[in-house]
């Protein structure tokens, strides 16, 4: 809040008086000092010595990329941080586009980082890219069906996202870590809403619009930026849509659950494991955050996948009274509406293939991941044995859905949960205390001797990088561990 009041103070923050010049990399160069910081990103220079002290990374951090290009850093740790809102009044300019025409895609993204022209966008050199998927469309007298011919198996309903905005018709198939994009400006009107169907054998997928007329189109539209390429996922920017609170309600003394409504316009279900950014305006400046879509209870069977028209997306979060986005979330009224991306994460649901012994660690809201997980594991994997939770907290009123936990281990034999509690009362006689080698090796024991074993752990960043350690010391492999991360 304190960055975003002195951006609104009307202070000079780039000592260019309002003018964007261009910076050439030798220019770019100069400016390396903690009091004379220029760094590029995205092809964007930007003054951030006034930023120092507000980075929460801290300046040293802030410093790696000082008279450089940034971008990869940048992208590295936080590409979802919205740094041109954040850093709209530190805009120096933009960098001097070199004159040399670059061979290829690799050096290409290193000369104009970021502004790929979009012919070459589509990355020819990654050996181990899937091939691209193609589309096609046909029409009757009421319906358009466009259909994507993603040339792979597997394919399920969350691989493909669809949004129709103001004309723009949007269709996101995500396919390993690849993202095939069409993007058109239809030719007629539709209505809101729209059918999507897998074809799974044949890895096809048809997207039922409705005509608003009853007419021939002559054609589907005209394309819009990105349309028909297929580029890596990393590449791609995040796209958001507007949805509505429909209900908040406490979970905790100071975590809620809210329930989200996506737009009528919009097909979006969010992998197990996968987060997405919320997006809300604070006083001007755009400000985005992570969360995990989680179930509306624990208890409810496992149906997301098969669902076609799942249009609420439940979140667990945690209010910080001195957080700069979570009392925001917290004031918005039943009908107001936040933005929400695309899913982003790199769980993969072939993690749980032939899994016999299912670990989680969480500590606070680190438990979000868990339950989308939690619930298809005891669902859908038939050689699952054991399921065993280590749930760490504070106190016992910090911990989420603890009857639900408790319900839920009554009910299924396969599933165990363990609390742990760091600020317990007096009256507390289960463990206590933080992560550690004792109470991790006596938790973790397969089933049997070589059993099939994923560790899943997500907590605070400290907590996260600390159990990670001590699973290597007990000799989990990189493989059986998964953390989450942003
Ligand atoms: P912040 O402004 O980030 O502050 C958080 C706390 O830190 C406050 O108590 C604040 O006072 C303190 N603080 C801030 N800056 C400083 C400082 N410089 N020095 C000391 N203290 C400071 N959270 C959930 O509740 N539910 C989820 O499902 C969820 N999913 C996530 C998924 C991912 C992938 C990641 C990375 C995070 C997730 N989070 C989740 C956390 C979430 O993204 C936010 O970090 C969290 O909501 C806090 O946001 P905030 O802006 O309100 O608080
Ligand atoms: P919290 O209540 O502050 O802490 C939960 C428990 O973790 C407490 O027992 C706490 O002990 C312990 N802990 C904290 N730091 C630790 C450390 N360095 N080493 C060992 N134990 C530690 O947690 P929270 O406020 O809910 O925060 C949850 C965190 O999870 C946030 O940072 C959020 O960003 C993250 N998260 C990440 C994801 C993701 O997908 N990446 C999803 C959801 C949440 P103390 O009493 O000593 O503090």
């Amino acid at each position: 809040m304190d960055w975003i009041r002195l951006t609104k103070s009307g202070k000079d923050l780039t000592g260019l008086k309002g003018r964007l010049i261009e910076v050439t990399e030798e220019e770019l160069k100069k400016h390396n000092k903690k009091d004379d910081c220029w760094i590029c990103i995205r092809g964007f220079v930007y003054n951030v010595s006034p930023y120092m002290e507000y980075h929460p990374g801290g300046e040293d951090e802030l410093m790696r990329a000082a008279g450089s290009d940034g971008t990869d850093l940048f992208d590295q740790v936080h590409r979802w941080v919205n740094y041109e809102s954040m850093l709209k009044e530190c805009l120096v300019g933009r960098m001097a586009v070199k004159s040399a025409v670059p061979k290829d895609y690799h050096e290409e993204k290193k000369v104009l980082n970021g502004m790929l022209p979009k012919s070459q966008a589509a990355d020819p050199l990654a050996k181990e890219s899937p091939v691209s998927p193609s589309y096609d469309w046909f029409q009757t007298d009421s319906l358009v069906t466009i259909v994507i011919y993603t040339k792979q198996k597997d394919i399920n309903l969350d691989a493909v996202i669809v949004d129709y905005q103001n004309d723009s018709f949007r269709a996101e198939t995500i396919i390993k870590d690849y993202s095939y994009l069409i993007h058109i400006g239809l030719s007629h009107e539709i209505q809101e809403e729209f059918s999507v169907r897998i074809v799974e054998n044949v890895g096809k997928i048809e997207i039922v619009l409705k005509k608003t007329e009853n007419t021939s189109w002559t054609c589907l539209g005209h394309p819009l930026e990105n349309h028909n390429l297929f580029i890596p996922k990393k590449d791609t920017g995040l796209y958001y849509r507007k949805c509505q609170l429909i209900s908040k309600e406490d979970v905790t003394h100071d975590t809620k659950l809210f329930c989200l409504m996506l737009p009528p316009s919009t097909h979006l279900q969010v992998p197990i494991g996968q987060h997405v950014y919320l997006k809300l305006t604070i006083t001007g400046t755009e400000i985005v955050k992570p969360y995990t879509p989680v179930s509306d209870s624990l208890l409810s069977e496992f149906k997301e996948p098969v669902l076609p028209n799942n249009k609420y997306i439940y979140f667990l979060i945690k209010i910080y009274p001195a957080g700069l986005f979570t009392p925001e979330l917290d004031h918005l009224q039943i009908g107001d509406f936040v933005s929400i991306s695309s899913p982003e994460g790199n769980f993969k649901i072939s993690q749980f293939q032939e899994l016999e012994d299912l670990f989680l660690l969480a500590a606070g809201t680190g438990f979000t991941p868990m339950i989308k997980i939690l619930n298809y594991a005891l669902t859908n994997i038939p050689t699952l044995r054991k399921v065993k939770l280590m749930f760490f907290n504070k106190t016992e009123d910090d911990i989420i859905w603890r009857s639900q936990l408790e319900k839920l281990a009554f009910k299924d034999k396969r599933f165990d949960i363990e609390f742990v509690l760091s600020a317990p009362t007096s009256e507390w006689n289960g463990k206590q205390g933080h992560i550690s080698p004792a109470l991790l090796s006596e938790f973790l024991k397969r089933s049997l001797d070589k059993s099939k074993v994923l560790i899943c752990i997500c907590g605070p960043m400290p907590f996260t990088e600390q159990g990670i350690r001590l699973l290597h010391d007990l000799n989990f492999s990189k493989d059986e561990i998964h953390s989450f991360t942003a």
